[in-house]
């Protein structure tokens, strides 16, 4: 019954395309490559790919709109390829849709990591099994259905509102997770700009779970762009 996960990989620069899809191959992925948007929206209806990897910046086509144009029929994984100074340009492809982003130049590992985190959601959303009422990472461990938190065994006492920061970013562990987005799920869609309520939670979340706050084991800030939990054990 185990099928392979199979990759659509959408990138112009060839030599990219080609060290991703030789990192996937050598870990037992199906991978299909494309250089092109128009390419590859026709490969991801033909082939169904299990997760797409896109660059934005392709020749014929904004890499959004094929994020714009995939979120109307399907919620496969998609990791945006991304170039190092568009911080703007992330937050805009996670907001339409995307899921993470990778930026270049990355490694193997780095990739292959993301990969399988996507992978995880994509079984935890496909409801095959996988449902877990805890998340567990590093010593830390969120019992979703009594609402308790523990950092190595001592319980550690959160707000409500930092209960519902933590709590989604566990659920989406290892998956980076904007401002915007964090802020509609505590304040709701109509909340002033709170991004300022949302960094001094952040603040005492980062108290009470971290041993060092200023190098935080469990939640990562990536700049400009939002937070993003420590995958899962
Ligand atoms: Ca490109």
């Amino acid at each position: 019954m185990n099928t392979k996960t199979s990759v659509l990989i959408i990138e112009d620069e060839k030599n990219i395309c080609d060290f991703i899809a030789t990192a996937l191959l050598n870990q037992d992925y199906r991978v299909f490559k494309s250089y092109s948007g128009t390419d590859g929206i026709s490969q991801i209806t033909s082939r169904c790919p299990d997760i797409l990897l896109l660059d934005l910046g392709l020749p014929d086509m904004d890499g959004m709109d094929i994020i714009r144009e995939v979120r109307q029929w399907s919620s496969m994984p998609i990791i945006v390829i991304s170039a190092r100074t568009q911080e703007e340009e992330k937050v805009l492809a996670l907001d339409a849709g995307a899921d993470d982003y990778i930026t270049k130049p990355f490694g193997t590992s780095e990739l292959l990591a993301r990969i399988r985190t996507a992978v995880r959601h994509l079984s935890g959303a496909n409801g095959q099994g996988n449902q877990t009422h805890t998340f567990e990472a590093h010593g830390l461990v969120i019992d979703f259905d009594r609402r308790r938190i523990f950092v190595h065994d001592q319980e550690v006492h959160l707000t409500q509102v930092e209960y519902k920061i933590v709590s989604m970013l566990a659920k989406n562990s290892g998956k980076v997770i904007t401002y915007d987005t964090l802020i509609s799920h505590v304040w709701g869609p109509y909340a002033d700009d709170n991004n300022r309520i949302l960094r001094v939670n952040m603040a005492n979340i980062r108290r009470k779970l971290e041993q060092n706050p200023a190098q935080p084991e469990y939640i990562f800030t990536e700049i400009g762009i939002g937070y993003r939990m420590i995958d899962a054990d």
